[in-house]
């Protein structure tokens, strides 16, 4: 009965693999900021990708803080898509925090504290500290246990460049000495604040190897003679995790609980101050992040005055927002405005905007659909779902797919045909279909 078990974690990883946006692996632009027809899984949508590569390059130059992005066009244009596009190009380094704009209306944060919590999770913390590490080769390992105590001390002689060094050997360096099976003729490394131990290999190089393998090494003559390594360790975290992990003594558990609760200003303060000091000392460099906000009609006066406040500070990420609304109310007042942004917001704000897509547009992004979910399809069956998804939307078409090689599984076909798309069509409506049955029976509903 092991096997089946087996078999179904894998699936389970499959599904997380194929999210609706996975087939997207950057923004598809070439060296000069053009972008290619079809690429990194991105179709068609050309004006709008080109405007994301320059903000994008205005977003690794750091030149464009306090200015928020609104990206306006019709439900299932690719705002999104072109939003994640962005995040991949950008890399590992810079964060990227999405967001639909209803998720802040909850019981238990104020809405401005979780706007706050978003926009600090956007922004990155790169700090640089220094660990001086000490090579050599050792020559000799003596380990010594008491015969009353049990306890374990020895000598390590380690041959670095110039000269042998001996140290005594403490229970902690024997034990990592014994894990890393360290024997005479190793090259190790000794870090000299924790004293922690690593291996490097056997043959002892010469430093000037070292130099060409790692970059960020360099190494310095110390006035002993020793040979010293000074590594440079650079991490990256969020102000949301620093204010997270000092706001209580389990900061780190509450981290990955995801249950942060409220953090008190005092907190943010004392981080904004150390991190600025950082800043001054050349420790710490901020990496202006992207908070994508979708749906931001959903949000009312408050917070985008909120926003409009936050985008000021010299530390502000990029606020991307997505809108699919034409003329609509501002939530909390009783004005309309353009997307249900207040003006002076979309003041600040570059607009891109998309497009509905062509037919080919659609079958192109159909056709790399099935590329993400192995589904192989007659081209009559992709004819014929392009059709589909001409006529309703783009994303009821790519539902379909998954649903469509189901059918054709169950009757044991390997390729998704035009009857299967037929079944799911009849079995799945569509918006338009759903209103127009709506409308034909609108006695026998309730409202
Ligand atoms: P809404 O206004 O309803 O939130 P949206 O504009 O954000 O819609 P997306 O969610 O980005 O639309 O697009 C719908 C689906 O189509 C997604 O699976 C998306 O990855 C895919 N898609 C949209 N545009 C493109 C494109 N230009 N290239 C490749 N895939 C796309």
């Amino acid at each position: 009965m092991a096997a089946p078990k087996i078999q179904e974690l894998k699936e389970l990883t499959r599904i997380e693999r194929i999210g609706a946006h996975s087939h997207i692996r950057g923004l598809g632009l070439d060296d000069s900021l053009e972008a290619r027809a079809v690429s990194q899984g991105m179709v068609g949508q050309i004006e709008a990708r080109k405007a994301a590569g320059v903000i994008l390059s205005m977003i690794k130059e750091g030149r464009i803080a306090g200015r928020a992005i609104l990206m306006a066009g019709h439900p299932g244009t690719g705002k999104t898509a072109i939003a994640m596009g962005m995040a991949k190009a950008l890399g590992e380094d810079t964060p990227f925090t999405m967001m639909a704009a209803s998720e802040i209306f909850s019981l238990e944060m104020s809405k401005t504290e979780a706007l706050t919590q978003s926009l600090r999770r956007s922004i990155g913390v790169r700090i640089k500290e220094e660990a001086e590490l000490i090579e050599g080769e050792v020559v000799e390992i003596e380990i010594e246990r008491s015969v009353t105590s049990g306890a374990k001390a020895g000598k390590l002689i380690l041959k670095t460049t110039e000269m042998e060094t001996v140290y005594d050997l403490g229970a902690k360096m024997i034990e990592q000495l014994q894990r890393e099976k360290v024997v005479s003729g190793d090259v190790i490394t000794i870090d000299r604040a924790s004293s922690k131990i690593s291996k490097l290999g056997r043959s002892f190089a010469r430093a000037s190897d070292y130099d060409a393998m790692g970059s960020q090494t360099r190494f310095v003559q110390c006035p002993e003679g020793e040979l010293e390594k000074r590594k440079e360790v650079v991490h990256t975290v969020t102000l949301h995790e620093m204010d997270v992990i000092n706001s209580r003594a389990q900061g780190f558990l509450a981290l990955f609980a995801g249950d942060t609760g409220e953090i008190k200003d005092e907190v943010r303060e004392q981080i904004d101050q150390k991190v600025a000091e950082w800043r001054e000392e050349g420790k710490a460099e901020i990496i202006p992040g992207v908070l994508f906000i979708d749906e931001v009609h959903m949000l009312d006066i408050e917070c985008f005055s909120f926003l409009n406040r936050a985008l000021e500070s010299d530390t502000a990420p990029i606020v991307i927002m997505a809108t699919n609304r034409g003329i609509a109310q501002i939530r909390g007042t009783k004005f309309r405005s353009p997307h249900g942004v207040p003006l002076d917001l979309i003041d600040r704000s570059l607009i891109i905007m998309t497009r509905p897509y062509t037919a080919e547009e659609i079958m192109n992004i159909l056709k790399i659909r099935c590329e993400e979910e192995d589904v192989e399809m007659t081209e009559d069956a992709l004819d014929l779902l392009t059709t589909i998804g001409s006529e309703t939307s783009l994303r009821y078409a790519i539902q379909l797919i998954t649903t469509a090689s189901l059918v054709a599984q169950k009757r044991k076909a390997s390729e998704v045909d035009v009857q299967d798309i037929r079944r799911v069509y009849s079995l799945f409506i569509d918006i338009k279909r759903s209103t127009q049955f709506l409308k034909e029976y609108q006695e026998e509903y309730m409202f």
